[in-house]
């Protein structure tokens, strides 16, 4: 045990060594006081970022929606779904929509693929430093973070929960350990119902307003009402086209 503590303390005698000859005259205090309070300190200040926003993803969230309303969308751009993955476009409603990084609108080097926003130097999100965009760079250290938390947002379930305050978003309970992720507007219906609600408001839907931790029954009892929905929509959709077809 006290080996492994000693190799534990040099090591991060060495990782704090790195990290502070590698540091610019400027850094972001929050990250530094971060990555200087860990239990294995970050080598490098690219790692230190990273560390940085994989332990904040809700402020990742926020502050990718908030980069990608300053882009705004791309003029002509519409939300599309592809047959495959060579069409560049995602294959399904389920993938968050992001023109930028579809091959007809990709902005090119120096800028974020997920917001559209300058990537500056370490993939910081400002150019605290004046040197302009990294056109090596097209991934915001913050916007990497915000795109998993919105693919995957299970992943944070702990911290959603703790945020709810451990309670069934649905009924109110105590959350149970078998609780799950829950999309408000379900993706189906955003896609359905809500396609045209320009971007990056559309992204609300993938971030923080549109999640919730709900207990499983809660959940089986929205899906099965949600299946049902969905349904009756696609059965109506069906009448309407066959009406149209026989009087057409
Ligand atoms: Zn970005």
């Amino acid at each position: 045990m006290s080996v492994w503590l000693d190799q534990k303390a040099e090591r991060n005698r060495q990782a704090v060594a790195r990290l502070t000859k590698a540091l610019p005259s400027i850094f972001p205090s929050a990250v530094l006081s971060r990555a200087l309070g860990r239990a294995f300190v970050p080598p490098t200040p690219r790692l230190a970022i990273d560390s940085y926003w994989r332990a904040h993803p809700l402020r990742a969230d926020r502050l990718a929606r908030a980069l990608a309303r300053r882009s705004g969308a791309p003029a002509r751009w519409t939300w599309r779904l592809g047959d495959n993955r060579k069409s560049g476009l995602p294959v399904t409603f389920r993938a968050p929509p992001a023109p930028y990084r579809e091959p007809a609108f990709a902005p090119g080097g120096g800028f974020c693929c997920v917001c559209g926003q300058p990537v500056y130097r370490f993939g910081w999100h400002a150019d605290l430093w004046d040197g302009g965009p990294n056109k090596n760079a097209n991934w915001h250290c913050a916007c990497v973070i915000a795109w998993q938390f919105w693919n995957a947002p299970s992943g944070e379930a702990r911290l959603l929960r703790r945020l709810q305050a451990r309670r069934c978003a649905e009924t109110g309970a105590r959350l149970w350990k078998t609780a799950e992720i829950d999309h408000r507007v379900p993706l189906f219906r955003v896609w359905s119902e809500r396609r045209d609600t320009p971007w990056p408001e559309l992204l609300d839907y993938w971030g923080l307003p549109n999640l919730q931790v709900i207990n499983r029954d809660a959940h089986a009892a929205k899906c099965a009402t949600e299946a049902h929905e969905r349904r009756t929509m696609r059965s109506s959709e069906l009448v309407a086209k066959f009406s149209a077809a026989k009087t057409g």
